[in-house]
């Protein structure tokens, strides 16, 4: 076959019917994980090889300790939060208000909440990485002070958890934990946001050798208002790469700049801060000069998988009350909630949060089985930890985009349920709308962590050779061709197993030819790449929640009832995924292959994403009508 990119054909496939489509050697079978195995314990493999649905963790397995959890940080923010913010008409300026937030730091650290990462020996409740998940699902629902906590429990700590020395743990960690050292982060300046390592401010040694001064300005600084503490990267002398400091505001040297005024998150700080021959004792150095940016990254991939975890629950909370609003209005003499275009709304606010609840539990589990395996290979506590995440940073990136897109898609539609009062300032919807904004832009803009997830699995498959994309890749167009039949659900969930089989099939296919016909310059195709981590992201969620939904039928650990809604939740989310899959298919094909090859290559995504034939409508209505008679988010 002419300048193909795709796998030469071997011999003509009988079965096919149209001429070009050949027929490759027979795919090796899919290796499947077993339960307690730990197959499914490295990052990406998802994608070459089959999980066993009872392996994973489902959120359903929340044990009575982490549901109690779940529950105090819910009372929390309807305390502490939702009531003072309502009483200011859903106003709230950090500018004016640092007290109030300082204060609703301090109660959420006489709960612990401050301390989720901390070990007891410094004072806090050193839990596991997923309960952690959980904590930052609830705090979503407290609107921008899930900002001011996440800075102060993740950013602004867990650099000094993972990489401090013992006496700098012993140092600050305890304060942290009571907030009586309220933390933050500064790595971003004025001319380097994405491009971090690009930071221009700098650290220099004294001439005794007893300090650094630092010189520079940091941009976008959370909790920077009232921060005793901050997290800064500079470059030591002429270094290429950052290093990170532990710098209090006491040191001196520190100007604030005044609260910037943004579009929401108006109940957190951020400030510039500038520096000034900051004096900074030696001592304070974090990890190994240079190591600054490495800790930046993988401080971040924490964070990305946290702010997935809260648009699952900001997306929770915001279809709870788009339920209760729906129920309550009515128009044309009805509840508004009777209407089939809310019904839409509503159903499919449901199934997209099920299904990312699904993958974000799913890999937070995994990190904790990586990290007590790494541990009983005898790593040190923090590093064990930071290895586990850094070795799902694939899983994370994809997550961070998809937790928030889904928040913004969600409260969007909860909005426009609203109708007017969604856009008065007097229900606090706007608000939240406002608020979930930022969730694209922070912890890595979504266009960064959509590169940076394909970026990551190319770098594990051709160069530490950690992932086979190739073996699978070379039988594809064979499994293709005898696959490509329309889908038709079944009683069970074969057929959905099949697509999700399907949707790695696509990357795998088109994510090899363009490689090998791109090469390097693949890299430079971002338009590409983009559609590769659509693709990528659909089949990791698409599959978490297939195999939720299969574990949860196998050991009924939900009513019949649920279960035959949830069936249609897999159903609607794999329509409704094809269709993306199929999209970003044919235009990343379109992008990099022309003539034969091009025609060949729409053609096998075409026979990987047929029509599937179920009624959407009639599914979204009964996951719909299930909610509303819930009166909430049924899950
Ligand atoms: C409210 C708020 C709070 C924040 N809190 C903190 C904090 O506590 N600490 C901290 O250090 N930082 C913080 N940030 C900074 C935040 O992390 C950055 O804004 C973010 O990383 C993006 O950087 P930037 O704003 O400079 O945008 P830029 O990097 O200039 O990006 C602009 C656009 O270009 C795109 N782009 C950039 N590079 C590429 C590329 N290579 N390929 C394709 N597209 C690209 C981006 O995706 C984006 O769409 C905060 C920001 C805000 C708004």
């Amino acid at each position: 076959m002419a300048n193909t990119s795709v796998s030469t054909p071997e011999s003509v496939n009988k079965d096919s019917a149209a001429s070009n489509e050949q027929a490759l050697p027979p795919v090796p079978k899919q290796e499947k994980t077993q339960a307690g195995s730990n197959v499914g314990l490295k990052g990406g493999v998802f994608l070459t090889k089959k999980t066993n649905a009872d392996s994973i963790f489902i959120p359903e397995e929340w044990n009575d300790e982490q549901r109690m959890i779940a529950d105090m940080v819910s009372d929390f923010c309807k305390m502490e939060i939702e009531e003072p913010i309502m009483k200011r008409g859903y106003e709230f300026d950090a500018s004016k208000e640092l007290d109030l937030i300082e204060g609703q730091l301090r109660k959420a650290a006489e709960l612990g909440l401050c301390g989720l990462s901390i070990s007891e020996k410094h004072g806090g409740l050193d839990l596991d990485f997923n309960t952690g998940l959980l904590f930052s699902e609830y705090i979503a629902a407290g609107f921008s002070f899930a900002t001011t906590i996440g800075a102060q429990t993740s950013i602004g700590s867990l650099p000094i958890v993972y990489y401090g020395t013992e006496a700098q743990k012993d140092k600050y960690l305890p304060g942290i934990a009571t907030a009586d050292l309220i933390a933050s982060y500064a790595l971003t300046e004025p001319t380097a946001g994405s491009d971090a390592n690009s930071g221009k401010t700098s650290a220099k040694l004294n001439a005794e050798g007893t300090h650094y001064l630092i010189n520079g300005q940091k941009m976008w600084i959370t909790n920077g208002g009232f921060a005793d503490l901050f997290i800064v990267f500079a470059k030591i002398d002429d270094d290429e790469k950052l290093s990170a400091f532990i710098v209090e505001k006491a040191f001196g040297g520190i100007t604030l700049g005044k609260e910037e005024r943004k579009l929401g998150i108006k109940g957190s700080s951020t400030v510039q801060v500038f520096f000034n021959d900051c004096p900074v004792p030696a001592d304070n150095l974090l990890a190994k000069r240079g190591e600054g940016f490495k800790i930046a990254l993988n401080i971040l991939n924490t964070g990305r998988i946290k702010l997935a975890a809260g648009g699952v629950g900001g997306a929770k909370y915001a279809t709870s009350r788009g339920i209760k609003y729906a129920i309550e209005r009515k128009q044309f003499d009805k509840s508004i909630a009777s209407f089939g275009a809310i019904k839409y709304k509503i159903g499919d606010a449901v199934m997209r949060t099920f299904a990312l609840e699904s993958a974000v539990y799913r890999t937070g589990r995994n990190i904790d089985l990586k990290y007590e395996a790494f541990k009983n290979g005898g790593m040190s506590q923090s590093e064990a930890k930071l290895k586990a995440v850094r070795e799902f940073a694939i899983e994370c990136a994809l997550l961070k985009v998809n937790g928030s897109e889904l928040a913004c898609n969600v409260i969007d539609e909860v909005l426009q349920i609203h109708g007017g009062m969604g856009y008065s300032a007097e229900l606090g919807i706007e608000m939240g709308w406002r608020d979930a904004r930022i969730t694209r832009i922070y912890e890595g803009t979504n266009e960064i962590n959509r590169l940076l997830s394909v970026a990551e699995l190319m770098k594990r498959a051709y160069k530490t050779k950690e992932i086979d994309l190739m073996g699978p890749t070379k039988s594809l167009p064979f499994h293709i061709a005898k696959t490509r039949v329309p889908f038709k659900s079944g009683k069970g969930l074969d057929t959905e197993e099949r697509i999700v089989d399907n949707f790695k099939k696509a990357f795998l296919l088109i994510s090899g030819a363009a490689g090998r016909k791109l090469k390097l310059k693949l890299v430079d195709e971002q338009e590409i790449i983009m559609c590769l981590s659509d693709i990528l992201g659909e089949a990791y969620i698409a599959e978490s929640l297939l195999l939720r939904v299969q574990k949860l039928q196998n050991k009924q650990m939900r009513s019949k009832e649920e279960i035959e809604v949830l069936s249609s939740v897999v159903r609607l989310y794999l329509y409704e995924a094809l269709d993306k899959v199929r999209k970003q298919g044919h235009d990343a094909i379109a992008a990099y292959a022309d003539g034969l090859e091009q025609s060949m290559m729409h053609r096998m995504l075409d026979w990987l994403t047929p029509r599937y034939d179920v009624n959407a409508k009639e599914l979204r209505r009964q996951i719909a009508n299930h909610a509303i008679a819930k009166q909430e988010y049924p899950f």
